[in-house]
């Protein structure tokens, strides 16, 4: 009565649905983990699925006494020597939506029976249709139909045992090389995450106990802990969104606070919603009148964005903080990606695969529908004529230059007024606080009222 338990984007103990039936119907499971070297991986992810399967390798030993099987290769070709060798009866998993993921189960499910559940989405994007008979593709209706249909939360316990399996031989971690070396350019990751399901779990408790009420307003300032910071251990579903939304349901936190979150959540759901309809999403415009766009790539451009050097110092902290934590503040990544596209008139998917690569989140759902709309070509996108003004932005959202002071040090000595534009300050400004532009920071890599123009004309010309 063995079963094969297949861990995927489901890496934690508590509520996983596919875990606690095979758990429920077997006496013994082998847990187990295929690195899938055809479904690639950012970089920054990495780091974070080498500490979450270390994690969740942890928690097996110390809950089950059982070890995580580690396996790299083809899946199909990796579950049809282990049935054959442990004779399982049972092969469990629950089900990723992104296409190409899904595709391949389907391929092996028809060679073995899985039972397959959904742990990572409230619904199935199958099941969820507009009054049309087809797939929602704009927010608030989604969003409507969701709650109408939202069943009360009921997160699970881990199971009780998962038996006595044989211990197979198991590839080592270490031997996947999924840490970044010469250089190690993830080596502050660690000051700022817990990869894993406990993380995940403090990570929640510190947003319910400082960071839920008034999340509403304060979600919009990039300041320290506004937000849950739950992006990448919903990525990784080192905790359900149903436990999140449980918890923060069950918080003496006002309902607005409360139904913010929870809207937020939705933003995800419709984003895995979305690709699962429209599976070209990461590489074509879901409105296809932007694929005339003239477009223009400019690599000396792209580096400075990316390196965090426009010039413009909000842009410039997020693109330094995503380096340097792997995460970036939602509003900031708005700003980021409208300059990048707006400004720069970079395409959005040079953005997208830079933010893949070095998010601890990056999630081919939410990273490419998010960078859609804020080009202006996605479902539901912001309109093309909405161009996020750095500087008006900063003096908003950041008044004081605390987050711009955190990640662009260099700038930290400039008074408040002219830390949102250090080319507007005077001279003697900038020399006492120690500051040349085009030398210790940069100038503007653009004139942003000029690029405005541009880019509306172009849009227009559409
Ligand atoms: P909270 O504000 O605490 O929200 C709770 C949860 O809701 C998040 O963890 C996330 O799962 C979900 N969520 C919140 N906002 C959004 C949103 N706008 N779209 C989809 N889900 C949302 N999010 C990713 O998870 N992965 C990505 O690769 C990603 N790329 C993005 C790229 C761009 C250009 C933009 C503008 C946004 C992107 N987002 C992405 C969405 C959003 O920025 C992050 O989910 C959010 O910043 C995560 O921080 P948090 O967990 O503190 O969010």
């Amino acid at each position: 009565m063995t079963a094969l338990f297949w861990f995927r984007k489901d890496l934690r103990l508590t509520d996983n649905p596919a875990l606690l039936q095979a758990a429920h119907s077997h006496k013994t499971i082998m847990p187990l983990y295929i690195l899938d070297e055809d479904m690639p991986l950012g970089e920054a992810q990495k780091w974070w699925l080498y500490h979450s399967l270390k994690a969740l390798s942890n928690s097996l030993k110390e809950t089950y006494g059982v070890p995580l099987l580690l396996r790299k290769g083809n899946p199909l070709t990796i579950l049809s020597s282990l049935i054959k060798e442990t004779k399982a009866q049972g092969l469990y998993w629950n089900t990723c939506y992104e296409p190409a993921l899904y595709t391949r189960d389907i391929k092996i499910k028809s060679h073995f029976k899985a039972e397959t559940f959904n742990g990572s989405l409230f619904f199935e994007p199958i099941t969820l249709k507009n009054s049309q008979g087809t797939f929602f593709k704009v927010f608030t209706p989604f969003y409507k139909a969701c709650v109408e249909k939202l069943p009360p939360m009921n997160p699970k316990e881990k199971p009780h045992s998962l038996g006595d399996p044989s211990h197979l031989k198991s590839d080592s971690l270490e031997d996947w090389h999924l840490l970044p070396k010469n250089p190690d350019w993830a080596s502050a990751f660690g000051n700022h995450w817990t990869p894993g399901e406990s993380g995940a779990h403090k990570a929640l408790q510190a947003f319910l106990k400082t960071g839920l009420e008034h999340y509403g307003v304060n979600r919009d300032f990039p300041g320290p802990k506004t937000t849950s910071q739950l992006s990448p251990h919903l990525h990784f579903g080192e905790i359900s969104p149903q436990k999140s939304l449980y918890e923060v349901d069950h918080s003496p936190a006002s309902s607005t606070d409360r139904h913010k979150f929870r809207s937020e959540l939705f933003w995800r759901e419709f984003s895995y919603h979305l690709l699962f309809h429209f599976p070209e999403l990461p590489h074509k415009n879901f409105n296809s009148k932007f694929d005339k766009f003239p477009w223009t790539y400019n690599v000396s451009l792209f580096k400075a964005w990316s390196k965090g050097q426009t010039g413009y110092p909000l842009v410039d902290a997020g693109m330094r903080q995503l380096w340097q934590t792997g995460w970036m503040h939602n509003r900031v990544r708005m700003v980021a990606a409208s300059f990048l596209t707006k400004d720069l008139l970079i395409d959005w998917k040079q953005g997208a695969k830079w933010f893949y690569d070095t998010l601890v989140d990056a999630d081919v759902a939410s990273n490419f529908a998010s960078w859609q709309w804020v080009a202006g070509c996605g479902a539901d996108a912001a309109p093309y004529f909405r161009v996020f003004n750095p500087l008006l932005q900063s003096q908003k959202f950041d008044p004081k230059g605390d987050y711009i002071r955190t990640w662009v040090p260099e700038l930290k000595n400039l008074p408040d007024k002219f830390i949102h534009a250090p080319w507007l300050a005077p001279e003697d400004a900038l020399k006492k606080a120690h500051i040349t532009l085009g030398h210790t920071y940069p100038h503007p890599l653009v004139d942003h009222a000029k690029a405005r123009t541009l880019a509306l004309h172009l849009y227009e010309t559409l």
